[in-house]
């Protein structure tokens, strides 16, 4: 398996569709030997039966279901739990992370580079949100001994190796973004 996508999912019918189709066609420019691995984390729209249909005709998409909602960190991290991929691709259900950008990740992860994460130049939220973002990322950075990337939200792929340490560690609560950046 050369890549697995982990999207959790939470009441996104109306996004899975067209991310469903917008990922395929990425991934299969890429390479056939690619896993889509939907983490349905409670939803109670019909996210759970559209997932269903896709995976009827489409082996190639995995799906976890969980029983109730456990929040978007649990369920990346049941994601990166069953991909199988050499890299991994982490991206939300809710299309604010485009699918055509897996291809130039993919290439500088070909290039070497173990995790590639993109960052985000515009954000869609008012100001008053963009500048709490913004804060909360140089805070951090002021703060820890590791330096993060600024501007770096969940959108990333990962190798095989960061994937297997960032699994092994045992933190219930995982700030995923500073782990990442940690490995
Ligand atoms: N999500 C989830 N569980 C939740 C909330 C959200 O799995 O309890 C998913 C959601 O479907 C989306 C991703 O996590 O794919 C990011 O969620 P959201 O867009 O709400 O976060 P934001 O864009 O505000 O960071
Ligand atoms: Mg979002």
């Amino acid at each position: 398996m050369e890549i697995s996508v982990v999207a959790p999912v939470y009441n996104e019918s109306g996004n899975l569709p067209e991310l469903y189709k917008r990922l395929t066609k990425t991934l299969k420019s890429i390479t056939q030997r690619y896993e889509i691995i939907f983490i349905n984390d409670g939803s109670t729209d019909n996210t759970e039966s559209l997932i269903r249909k896709i995976r009827r005709n489409d082996k190639k998409v995995k799906a976890v279901s969980f029983s109730r909602n456990f929040g978007h960190m649990a369920a990346v991290n049941a994601g990166l739990q069953v991909a199988r991929g050499q890299r991994v691709v982490l991206m939300d259900a809710d299309l604010q992370d485009p699918p055509e950008l897996i291809t130039q990740m993919y290439r500088q992860s070909l290039r070497g580079s173990q995790v590639v994460y993109a960052v985000k130049e515009h954000r869609k939220e008012g100001p008053l949100r963009r500048f709490l973002f913004s804060l909360f990322y140089r805070l951090l950075n002021q703060i820890s001994s590791y330096k993060m990337p600024l501007d770096a939200g969940t959108f990333s792929l990962m190798t095989k190796d960061v994937v297997k340490i960032l699994n092994r560690m045992p933190e219930r609560n995982k700030y995923f973004s500073g782990l990442r950046a940690w490995v």
